[in-house]
């Protein structure tokens, strides 16, 4: 996406909240999207970004919305989360959201035979920075939460349908989702509400790294309800409700957001009649 490739709607729905942001690696980034919709609607935010390489791209970005925070962090490094949750405590006190958009998984994992390919190596990086760092994410950030909040990961249907060569991502993916809800249940005493958006395919860094990958946009678009690709738009849109009061009440739970991608059991251009 362009940084200026869409108008995002502007108010005051995240109007007096603070937030953080993880996984802005450049202008397609879904974090991106996100972020500069929660920027048009009032939302301070810090980012995290992953390694010194990125900051070049990520630095203008933030810039550009009004963010000052921008700190490095590795979720398979506890020193780094510990000095970027620092860091945030620092500078925001307390915070009322956090949108982690962040997963990998390496590229030969992404390919041809599931069974075949996974090596445990693979499995458990893919485990560790897809699905366990949001875990971890989450019980930093409750730390920062007493006013209660809202925690928004990002899933594929992969996790859920067999997506060829998704492979290792889409069993992380399940994990992710479950753990979703336990966390959920955990954190809803205190007022804290954690969803995931289940977004179509979009064109992103993350997408390049799957074999195939742009077949995933083609195939979704052409299997959907809608027959559209799915929009940073939509996904922006859902990730504010979210995160604004507009979505009190809604926890545990995966909200797709692919033009009806998830729901088709065949493509209406197969069927006779
Ligand atoms: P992206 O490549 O822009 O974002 C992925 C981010 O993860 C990057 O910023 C990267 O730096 C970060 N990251 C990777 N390893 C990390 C680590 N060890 N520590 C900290 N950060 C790390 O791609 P994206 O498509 O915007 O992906 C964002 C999220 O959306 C991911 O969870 C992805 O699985 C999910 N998603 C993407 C699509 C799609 O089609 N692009 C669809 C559904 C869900």
């Amino acid at each position: 996406m362009a940084e200026d490739a869409w108008t995002m709607p502007k108010g005051e729905l995240m109007r007096g909240k603070k937030g953080l942001v993880m996984g802005v690696a450049n202008s397609n980034s879904i974090a991106w999207g996100i972020a500069s919709q929660l920027a048009a609607q009032g939302a301070e935010m810090a980012f995290t970004y992953l390694g010194e390489s990125l900051e070049r791209r990520v630095r203008p970005l933030a810039e550009s919305i009004g963010v000052k925070t921008l700190i490095p962090a590795d979720v398979t490094d506890d020193a780094s989360m510990d000095a970027a949750f620092a860091e945030i405590e620092k500078t925001f006190g307390t915070i009322d959201f956090v949108v982690h958009s962040v997963a990998f998984a390496d590229k030969n994992e992404l390919k041809g035979s599931f069974v075949e390919n996974t090596t445990r190596e693979g499995f458990l990086l893919a485990m560790n920075i897809s699905a366990f760092s949001f875990v971890d994410v989450a019980r930093r950030a409750a730390k920062l939460m007493p006013n209660g909040g809202s925690m928004i990961t990002m899933t594929y249907l992969g996790s859920e349908r067999v997506i060829p060569n998704y492979n290792t991502m889409g069993v992380a993916k399940a994990a992710l989702e479950a753990a979703t809800r336990y966390i959920a249940r955990d954190l809803g005493p205190k007022g804290i509400r954690v969803n995931a958006i289940s977004a179509g395919a979009m064109r992103t860094l993350s997408l390049a790294g799957i074999s195939g990958g742009r077949s995933m946009i083609s195939s979704g678009r052409a299997l959907s309800a809608m027959k559209e690709d799915t929009s940073m738009e939509g996904v922006a849109g859902c990730a504010l409700w979210l995160a604004s009061d507009l979505g009190f009440s809604t926890t545990g739970e995966v909200i797709h957001v692919d033009a009806g991608f998830h729901m088709m059991g065949m493509s209406a251009d197969e069927a006779e009649g």
